[in-house]
């Protein structure tokens, strides 16, 4: 490994140096051993995954630290949290020349753990594992992860579970609540911290003639294009509170995450969030409203009155460009999964009525895409009640593809839509064998979701490619992990 350490070069306030707690009776869960490669971790670093991956091994070239930060959770101000299980233990060079954090999760308790335990049990971990190397293959800005172990160490939760570390990587862990911290609690930092966050993310704004300005609208402008892709793939986060979203706009913490099976854009996946805050639907006004709270905090790099007016205005300018950033890359990649020209002035509108018909039939979403794809409209009209509706969109459809260059829109179809979510049954169903020390399921679940837009008739089972019947109870996942 190539170590770039640079979160120590910051003040001390912002992290607390400690090593990780290793757990009893640590034993493998899973490796990707692709992703190690692109690290470029050598043959000796791979053979000991699994005492790295358990926190077991640390590395000399950097001292493993807890950042602080804070955050407003469902809404309200939380003041001070940090990294409550996860620590820092590397900052290395991938293949291509960039920085990338490594992070244990699980690691043990540290000062900013509140009333945590420190600890992550195996079922969190391995849904954060299989999502964040799902929504990589997917083509979605996104932690990831090297590899994750087991133990024999039990957990309280609501029962007593398997814990679990997980090695997740990230371009960047540095969160809008890093700035929510530093402005209420040591103001004085943040020029300089925000100074470093150009420097190592948008370099290139060091050339713009008002670099903070031109950094906000690049983390803006990247927080939008990676909701519009969750949103075109049915992603919903769960958990975006503002320590849960970094500021290169790669998905980050994934706790009660859902891929949208049913079409039901006010579906509640995490059962925590009792007033449906960050359901599917209201994914985009959420981002927006997380970025106008981040802003606030970067208003104090203005001293002078004046000054700080003018700021204020132009700051607010820059999240003005969330908005059409979004809907551009939303509508674009929309046209793209039904096969439509987006120049075409009614294309966007029949999108929209696709989705109202999977929203009042209730269909796929994944599969319904794929079954356009495929044209097989005789079975997606036999699955909805309202025949007429799909007829009559169906026509609309027809005459916005006919004299066009279909050939070359089918091709932009079996790029945007993939066969493989990891819908939640999948899921558990991995976690109910990997509690058993099985991993079998786990390894398919990884293989299958590396190339999601790729249909894999010897891998995938017939669970993978709908939602259960109607009739059995939904999987319940919430905050507790
Ligand atoms: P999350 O919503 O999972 O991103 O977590 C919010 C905050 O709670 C973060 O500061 C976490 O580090 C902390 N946290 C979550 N679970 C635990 C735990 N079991 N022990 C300590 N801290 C935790
Ligand atoms: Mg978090």
């Amino acid at each position: 490994m190539q170590f770039n350490p640079r979160y120590p070069s910051l003040n001390p306030k912002l992290y607390h140096h400690q090593m990780p707690a290793p757990l009893k009776g640590a034993k493998a869960g899973h490796f990707n051993a692709a992703l190690a490669d692109e690290l470029q971790w050598s043959e000796q670093d791979q053979a000991q995954w699994v005492e790295i991956c358990s926190g077991q091994k640390t590395f000399a070239k950097f001292e493993p630290l807890a950042m602080v930060y804070a955050g407003h959770q469902f809404g309200q101000w939380a003041g001070q949290l940090g990294d409550g299980r996860g620590l820092l233990i590397g900052q290395i060079l991938d293949k291509h020349g960039q920085t990338i954090d490594l992070h244990l999760k699980g690691a043990g308790s540290t000062p900013y753990s509140r009333m945590g335990d420190g600890r992550a049990v195996l079922r969190s971990v391995i849904r954060e594992y299989l999502a964040g190397h799902a929504l990589n293959a997917l083509g979605i800005a996104s932690s990831n992860a090297v590899g994750f172990t087991s133990s024999t160490q039990g957990i309280q939760r609501e029962k007593l579970e398997p814990g679990a570390m997980m090695l997740r990587t990230s371009d960047c862990h540095i969160r809008l609540g890093h700035f929510e911290w530093i402005n209420q609690y040591q103001p004085d930092l943040l020029e300089d911290f925000v100074q470093k966050c150009i420097e190592w993310h948008y370099p290139e704004c060091l050339e713009a003639e008002q670099p903070v300005l031109a950094f906000a609208t690049q983390v803006i402008q990247r927080t939008a294009v990676m909701i519009a892709k969750w949103q075109l793939v049915g992603f919903a986060h769960g958990v975006m509170n503002t320590d849960n979203l970094n500021i290169t706009g790669s998905t980050l913490d994934f706790g009660p995450f859902g891929f949208m099976e049913r079409f039901r854009p006010n579906w509640i996946n995490n059962h925590s969030d009792y007033q449906g805050r960050y359901t599917y639907q209201q994914q985009p006004s959420i981002g927006h409203w997380n970025l106008w709270m981040w802003l606030n905090n970067l208003i104090r790099l203005k001293k002078d009155p004046a000054e700080k007016e003018q700021f204020k205005e132009d700051l607010a300018k820059c999240l003005e460009h969330f908005e059409p950033t979004f809907l551009e890359h939303y509508t674009v990649g929309l046209c793209q999964k039904m096969g439509l020209p987006s120049f075409h002035k009614d294309s966007f509108d029949c999108g929209m009525a696709f989705l109202r018909i999977l929203q009042t039939e209730q269909l796929d979403y994944t599969q319904s895409f794929i079954r356009l794809q495929n044209k097989q409209y005789e079975t997606i009209k036999d699955d909805c009640l309202d025949r007429r509706q799909f007829e009559s969109f169906l026509a609309q459809y027809e005459s916005i593809r006919a004299n066009q260059d279909t050939d070359a829109l089918d091709a932009e179809m079996v790029k945007a839509n993939p066969h493989y979510i990891l819908r939640n049954h999948m899921a558990q169903k991995a976690i109910e064998l990997a509690e058993r020390d099985d991993y079998s399921e786990v390894e398919r679940l990884f293989k299958l979701l590396s190339q999601p837009y790729l249909k894999q008739p010897d891998l995938e089972q017939p669970e993978d490619l709908g939602p259960l019947p109607s009739d059995v109870p939904e999987v319940m996942v919430s905050c507790s992990s």
